[in-house]
């Protein structure tokens, strides 16, 4: 998961990501993707703002 984040990128604003175990968070716009099955959903319709 570590690694995945270095590629990883919010797909709204391109920002850094927070791993919080269930969730990815944005840590520039704070949105929020779900972890399904060890598998972040970067799918920017199915982000959540917080
Ligand atoms: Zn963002």
């Amino acid at each position: 998961m570590k690694d995945l984040l270095k590629v990883l990128a919010c797909t709204r604003c391109k920002g850094n990501l927070d791993y919080k175990k269930t969730h990815l968070v944005c840590t520039k716009c704070r949105l929020k993707y779900s972890i399904i099955d060890g598998i972040p959903d970067m799918l920017p319709e199915h982000a959540e703002k917080v």
